[in-house]
């Protein structure tokens, strides 16, 4: 039996089988997920196709009104909505509400985006308008990293323009998505969103069902190269946020002090368990040794631990798979020539626990380097010349941020804008806000989320050309 409901067709269904949800400071199973057979699914799209006609045809005024309401339902919920993530995640109870609040906020700014039909012609003879149409039904399927906001910003977006949807988050991470559709299913008209629970196969069946008309994905690039194949079976449309391994560059005339601390925060934030953490930073030679003691001396003062602890500003890496490849680069590390600066070890006693960890001296072609770790462990790589640090930040399969730091941010703003990135930053870095398109470029996706071309993603175009009486 499981504490939680799967929401198909505004009802709470049950699940047949259930599946454990680990918490990742202890490594036990602390609840039971509903696991959506195959006819659950199908029932789900059937509801979402059903509901479809009458929510396309609603006033924007009305779906407007319907995720602030949503908005209101999450705000009222925090602490409960906090408390899942904390458990589920592995988050601490402060990011973890940061994350709750944030889904709110982004319902309301969502809400309040236009995509506004566009007249592209006018004369006497002609009036050609471009109109924006919901798709249909939207499969979104999300990852572990933040479950709740990664999956709202999908749910926002897909039902202000007149689409319905079917939500399925991560196995890791399913139960504050499965609570959000318990709190918000008695405000949206029954199958305008559907949210169901369970494995990578279900996942794989979203992607290959024929009802529906659009698959929006945020995960690994592996998998996004797999939904890419997959809906080429009934040319679904794709939106896809991938993996990255973004760069951040200190040129020698960076004032370390003042960059220390927001350089940290990104390359730590949800123990580095951000699409878009500063994951590999280059620092000119001149200011290498200073910039590699103080993010080791900040280091220190940080507390890993249970996120429900008091204290904790870092929890454990999420599951079991990823703490292994975590371990597996920090191996690395020594063999390739690296030198920590603090951490490296995995911490002993249960948990997914990994302390945060700096190496100093890998450069390009070491695996910690070259590959996302999607960790609390960050390279710090020593740069001479500035034409030659943007190639190699470039020379790269991710394309998904990247940042540039100095006291010229004119010279700093001209380098960053040749990063082949979907994010270029200068003197930040992840700086998002749901009015700016966010995405990747090379393997890193195809797309964009938020703003009103977030907002497109879920349209296809029409052009209504009207020929005028005579
Ligand atoms: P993942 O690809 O393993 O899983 C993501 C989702 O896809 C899960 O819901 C999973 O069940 C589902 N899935 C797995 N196999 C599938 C298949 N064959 N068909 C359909 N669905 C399938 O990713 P993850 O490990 O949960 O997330 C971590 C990755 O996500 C990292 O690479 C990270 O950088 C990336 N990410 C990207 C962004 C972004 O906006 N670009 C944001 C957050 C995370």
């Amino acid at each position: 039996m499981s504490d939680y409901t799967l929401t198909i067709d505004g009802q709470a269904v049950a699940g047949e089988k259930t599946f454990g949800v680990v918490n990742p400071a202890t490594e036990e199973i602390w609840a039971e997920c509903p696991d959506a057979t195959r006819e659950q699914l199908d029932a789900a799209v059937a509801a979402a196709n059903a509901a479809f006609p009458a929510w396309s045809r609603t006033p924007l005024e009305e779906r407007r009104a319907l995720l602030n309401a949503m908005a209101d339902r999450v705000q009222e919920h925090t602490a409960e909505l906090a408390g899942i993530l904390v458990r589920e995640q592995g988050k601490s109870l402060a990011n973890a509400m940061f994350e709750a609040t944030g889904t709110a906020m982004w319902f309301r700014a969502i809400a309040a985006i236009d995509l506004p039909t566009e007249v592209i012609q006018e004369d006497d003879d002609i009036r050609v308008e471009l109109h924006h149409k919901p798709i249909g039904v939207v499969g979104a399927i999300t990852p572990w990293n933040f479950p709740l906001l990664l999956s709202i910003w999908k749910v926002a977006p897909a039902l202000v323009t007149g689409n319905t949807m079917v939500l399925k988050p991560s196995p890791y991470t399913p139960l504050a998505v499965l609570k959000f559709g318990e709190i918000v299913r008695d405000i949206v008209p029954a199958g305008v969103l559907n949210v169901v629970a369970g494995g990578d196969e279900l996942g794989r069946w979203m992607t290959e069902h024929d009802d529906i008309h659009k698959i929006s994905f945020t995960g690994s690039g592996p998998t996004g190269k797999k939904i890419m194949a997959s809906a080429s079976g009934s040319l679904k449309r794709i939106t896809l946020e991938l993996g990255g391994n973004d760069p951040a560059i200190l040129r020698a005339d960076t004032n370390v002090d003042e960059v220390i601390d927001p350089i940290f925060d990104m390359a730590f934030q949800n123990s580095g368990q951000v699409c878009g953490a500063i994951k590999r930073l280059y620092v000119h030679d001149d200011i290498y040794d200073e910039v590699c003691e103080k993010l080791a001396a900040k280091a220190q003062t940080r507390t890993v631990g249970d996120g429900l602890a008091e204290g904790t500003d870092y929890g454990p890496v999420q599951n079991k798979m990823q703490y292994d490849i975590v371990c597996d680069l920090a191996k690395s590390v020594k063999e390739e020539g690296g030198r920590f600066l603090c951490g490296g070890e995995p911490t002993e006693g249960k948990g997914y626990f990994f302390p945060l960890t700096i190496v100093a001296d890998l450069t390009d072609g070491s695996r910690l380097v070259d590959e996302e770790p999607f960790g609390p462990i960050l390279p710090i790589i020593r740069f001479t010349d500035d034409d030659d640090v943007i190639r190699r930040a470039n020379d790269t399969s991710f394309g998904l941020g990247g940042s540039v730091w100095s006291g010229d941010a004119e010279k700093a703003t001209e380098m960053a804008s040749q990063l082949e990135t979907g994010s270029a930053w200068v003197n930040q870095h992840f700086n998002l806000s749901p009015f700016l398109p966010f995405g990747g470029v090379k393997e890193s996706g195809m797309g964009v989320e938020n703003g009103p071309w977030g907002l497109a993603e879920f349209t296809t175009k029409q052009v209504l050309n009207i020929k005028k009486a005579s």
